[in-house]
């Protein structure tokens, strides 16, 4: 292992488990890959190698899957109650609050991110999602339904767990998630084979370990460990009845071509470009700082980051100075230090391409307000970065850049029609925000903005209650919220003759 962290920010336990050998979890048992191969994973603040994880060909791919079915049709899972059922994913989270500061730190450690934030957020959020899905358990219920054909009917429907479930997530929340994706599938019932993201499979791994300290039976949790390979084989195997992904709107049409073989369920969360828009009678403060963490929270590696911000020319100067002034004042570092508000970004790839939007930008014409450039001089870190007067040719402003950089453009037109026409100007449809006093033109512009979420006076606050997911191509499926039950159950009608 190789973190070059100062000592004491890396506790005992974290540090066991990045040093240990790492193998994946298959019907209860750890295991390397039938063909032995390893892949390395990296440290993002200075590039170099912490650790290796087995790499997962199409035969663990089946390995696991068997196990996924097996637990399914013929263990003890689907025979419990909804209650002992709710009681294990209650279980499961306790076990994360107690393992929290560990986790957070190896996450932090493998993604890159502030610890805080990896403890607040990725823990914090997980464990209340868990704690949320487990009173799903005992309130998935059919209807009773009136028939009006001739005779005299009793029918109702009964809600299913869909089956074994393929879920692969990215790197930018691992762990979170992970537990966005099995939270839901345990409430209903379902089995599960997770493939983690190859720059960051380690909370995954820490993750199986607690579920089995929790005591879910051996096949219900599954996690497997690869790139895109591995991802392909689970989509298109054979005894997979649904596919959940997170990722890349490239990557999801995949997923859905992937999926056709036998006709899985798919939920897919791709990407974003969302908007924020500023009205001149926001409260200016609340705004700098809320836009701000709208776009440079998790180095701006969120799908909802609010990449574009449209304000009204009368407040346009004000508000770049503001954003300027925040990002001046976000401490960029290695995730584990204490006060770091920016850790890096997750690979040289991901570097490589956000500084190639950078580049572009400023050939492009946009005014770089602050940052538009690398942060030291090793590991791969951004400087928090505003572009001023871009327009929507450019590709800063129609691609998702996936990092620290926020498009902003001016409006001078107070006609909401024309508000939203400049806002929807993307394939993408994930998240949007509007900032105003006036909660009149909040409502209006709220619906005629396609996007799966709309804050107003606020941006990324997600709710364990609150369905998330995107219109066009950001997506099919809704998130958390009862919307996530659905995901995982399928409905049978159950007509009676009288
Ligand atoms: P990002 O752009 O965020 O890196 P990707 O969409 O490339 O996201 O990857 C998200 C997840 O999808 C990762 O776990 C990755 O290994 C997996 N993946 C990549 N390509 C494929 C594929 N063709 N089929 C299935 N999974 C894939």
């Amino acid at each position: 292992m190789n973190i070059a962290v100062p000592p004491g920010l890396l506790g005992a336990e974290a540090a066991a488990f990045l040093q240990s050998k790492h193998q994946m979890l298959i019907g209860g048992k750890w295991v390397d890959g039938q063909s032995g191969k390893t892949f390395d994973v990296f440290d993002p603040a200075n590039g170099r190698k912490i650790t290796s994880v087995p790499e997962a060909d199409k035969s663990d791919v089946d390995r696991a899957v068997a196990a996924a079915r097996q637990a399914f049709d013929h263990g003890p899972w689907t025979k419990m109650t909804p209650t002992e059922r709710s009681v294990l994913i209650w279980r499961l989270a306790d076990l994360l609050d107690k393992y929290g500061d560990e986790l957070a730190q190896i996450e932090s450690v493998d993604n890159g991110k502030p610890v805080r934030d990896a403890r607040a957020v990725d823990v914090g959020f997980g464990i209340d999602l868990l704690r949320y899905m487990a009173g799903w358990c005992t309130k998935i219920t059919g209807d009773v339904i009136p028939m009006s054909v001739p005779g005299e009917w009793h029918a109702y429907t009964l809600r299913e767990p869909v089956g074994v479930c393929a879920q692969i997530v990215p790197w930018n929340f691992p762990l979170l998630m992970s537990i966005w994706k099995i939270a839901p599938a345990f409430a209903a019932g379902c089995t599960v084979v997770l493939k983690p993201a190859e720059q960051t499979p380690l909370t995954a791994l820490r993750l199986g370990q607690i579920i089995q300290e929790a005591g879910f039976p051996d096949g219900v949790f599954n996690v497997v460990t690869g790139d895109g390979r591995t991802g392909a084989a689970l989509v298109e195997h054979p005894d997979v009845d649904k596919v959940a992904f997170t990722g890349s709107t490239e990557v999801g049409k995949l997923i859905v071509k992937g999926s056709a073989g036998n006709l899985k369920k798919v939920s897919v969360e791709l990407g974003g470009k969302s908007p924020q828009i500023v009205f001149p009678d926001a409260d200016m403060d609340h705004t700098i700082a809320g836009t701000a963490s709208g776009i440079f929270f998790n180095a701006g590696q969120c799908c909802t980051a609010g990449s574009r911000i449209y304000a009204h020319k009368s407040i346009f100067d004000k508000l770049m100075a503001g954003l300027a002034d925040e990002a001046s004042k976000l401490k960029i570092g290695r995730g584990l230090l204490p006060d770091t508000n920016i850790g890096p970004v997750i690979s040289q790839e991901q570097f490589d391409k956000i500084n190639g939007y950078l580049e572009a930008g400023k050939r492009d014409g946009a005014e770089v307000v602050t940052g538009g450039e690398r942060w030291g001089s090793e590991g791969y870190f951004i400087k928090p970065t505003v572009f001023a007067h871009t327009n929507p040719q450019m590709s800063v402003v129609r691609e998702e850049i996936f990092g620290p950089v926020v498009c902003a453009m001016p409006y001078d037109d107070d006609d909401l029609d024309k508000i939203a026409l400049e806002a929807n100007n993307t394939q993408f449809g994930l998240g949007a925000s509007i900032w105003t006093r006036d909660m009149s033109v909040a409502h209006k512009l709220a619906r005629k903005i396609k996007a799966g979420t709309v804050w107003v006076n606020s941006h990324l606050t997600n709710d364990v209650a609150l369905p998330f997911g995107g219109f066009k191509q950001s997506g099919w499926g809704r998130e958390m919220g009862r919307e996530a039950i659905e995901l995982y159950t399928q409905v049978k009608s159950v007509a009676i003759r009288l």
